[in-house]
């Protein structure tokens, strides 16, 4: 009998099925079409024997010791609730069900009530890494009850990345807990992506670099404060030749993003909770702008493209390209600062208790934005003390402060050329605004008060619901 359960042998439930059966767990798979059942199998090599496939939900069922933990790795919504409905008349009371999909956590919520009202358990995991940290080693995000996880914290632990021997694994919280971080995971995701690309922009249309010599400068930029998954990968992506045209690939990739929607509930949940995730929110829309490829084309013929070529703009090469890894660096505390403030505000709202500092120390591996950066960030939670915004803690404080002015040069030297660079754009509002004494928003309090009569708070007395009236002349 098998230990554990996993349905859905797509590219994350094949690989976590296999890293299982390397770590010495046994594992009954079972996939909706058998034909990819019998292949994997006989792909899997000596670790087929760690696996039972199974040709029906039934015959899954009575493969695993009761009680059953079983894992749902299919596309997330519906697919998730069917596998559920089809999976329940099959079980027992104690059993339990674990979805690691990329599950909305509001859905999560419901699954857990639904479930747990039929006497199963219910464990929702976020699992970040790819294709290759399921084989070899995710990040894995959980939310569920201790009794829950407890169950199943071994394997997950033994099968997830590892950051100095430590496993990058844990219980984050209650039901949609582990989703709702995995979320955010995501719409940091968009941002640390969208700014590198926009910096790869300046470096294209501003200087006019070849995808050989950026590759150089992202492999050097990986060797100093910004190391992490990201750039090294930027500087793979740009250095490959495309076999077939012999260009750089990256040249002959159409320029429209896809995404699946977690950047986009990040930034709604955002909103939702009125925390301010600006960078995240141009990362998710500069996606969008890009899918729309013929209203681009559309509006580069009506109103024409500018040059965008920099000459010294940002001063001599080595200046410009110090600026530039400056400017990145600081984008990417104000994406981070934002991030945290969201998962914040999150655990307060839902009384979930996220222990940030977990979360920042098992990104330090595994999971796609996993840096140098993060383990700063772990030792600024390790360090103790309220964290309100990371922007405003060690070392990221005096890091803005080394940085600042080259995020300042680099945006307004893009925005003369008109080089698009929405995030990093965003990231420097940010920052100006967190740190403006006095803000305008007491203009727009006049005009609220002015068309609505929703009243003022004054500079010179205490108290609220000061109202014009708005027509005496001074
Ligand atoms: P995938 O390769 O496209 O595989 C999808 C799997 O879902 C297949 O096994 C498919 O079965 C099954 N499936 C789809 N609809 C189903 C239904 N109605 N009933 C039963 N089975 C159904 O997907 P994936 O990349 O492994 O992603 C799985 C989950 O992991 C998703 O939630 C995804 O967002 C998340 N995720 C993916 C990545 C990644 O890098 N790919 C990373 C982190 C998280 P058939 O073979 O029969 O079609």
């Amino acid at each position: 009998m098998a230990e554990i359960g996993l349905v859905g042998l797509g590219v994350m439930g094949a690989n976590l099925a296999l890293n299982m059966a390397e770590k010495g767990h046994t594992i009954a798979v079972f996939n909706r079409t058998a034909e990819k059942t019998k292949a994997y199998i006989a792909a899997a090599g000596k670790l087929a024997d760690r696996l039972t496939p199974c040709y029906t939900i039934k015959e899954l069922a009575a493969a695993i010791t009761p009680p059953r933990p079983i894992v749902i790795m299919v596309l997330a919504g519906p697919p998730v609730d069917e596998v559920g409905h089809e999976l329940v008349p099959e079980l027992a009371k104690g059993d339990m069900l674990i979805d690691a999909g990329n599950a909305n956590f509001r859905d999560t919520r419901r699954r857990v009530d639904e479930y747990n009202g039929l006497g199963l358990d219910f464990l929702g995991i976020g699992v970040s890494g790819g294709e290759e940290g399921a084989r070899h080693g995710p990040s894995i995000m959980a939310g569920g009850t201790p009794k829950a996880w407890g169950r199943v914290e071994k394997i997950l632990l033994d099968i997830s990345a590892k950051f100095n021997g430590e496993p990058c694994a844990a219980l984050l919280g209650p039901e949609g807990a582990g989703h709702f971080v995995k979320t955010i995971h995501n719409g940091i995701e968009y941002a640390d992506m969208e700014m590198i690309a926009e910096i790869y922009g300046v470096m294209r249309d501003g200087f006019g670099l070849a995808p050989p010599a950026m590759a150089d400068i992202f492999a050097k930029w990986n060797e100093g404060k910004l190391k992490s998954y990201l750039i090294e990968i930027t500087g793979t992506v740009l250095s490959t030749v495309d076999a077939q045209s012999g260009k750089p690939l990256v040249d002959v990739i159409q320029d429209t993003a896809g995404q699946k929607g977690t950047g986009r509930w990040s930034t709604m949940e955002a909103q939702d909770l009125g925390v301010p995730a600006t960078v995240i929110e141009a990362a998710v829309s500069a996606r969008g702008l890009s899918a729309g490829r013929d209203q681009r084309l559309a509006g580069a013929k009506l109103f024409g493209s500018p040059s965008m070529k920099l000459g010294d703009a940002l001063g001599t090469q080595a200046a410009a390209l110090a600026d530039l890894e400056q400017a990145l660096l600081a984008g990417k505390i104000a994406a981070y600062a934002q991030g945290f403030a969201v998962m914040a505000k999150a655990s307060e709202a839902w009384n979930w208790q996220l222990p940030l500092g977990t979360v920042a120390k098992i990104w330090r591996a595994g999971c796609i934005i996993r840096s140098v950066f993060l383990d700063d960030i772990a030792k600024a939670y390790a360090a103790g003390g309220a964290i309100a915004n990371l922007m405003m803690t060690e070392p990221f404080t005096s890091d803005l402060k080394a940085s600042e002015a080259s995020l300042r040069r680099v945006v307004a030297a893009a925005a003369l050329k008109g080089i698009a660079t929405p995030a990093l754009a965003s990231a420097l509002a940010y920052f100006d605004l967190s740190r403006t004494a006095r803000t305008t928003a007491n203009l727009i309090q006049g005009q609220r008060d002015f068309f609505g009569a929703h009243g003022f708070e004054r500079t010179d007395s205490t108290g609220k619901g000061f109202h014009g009236p708005w027509h005496t002349s001074v």
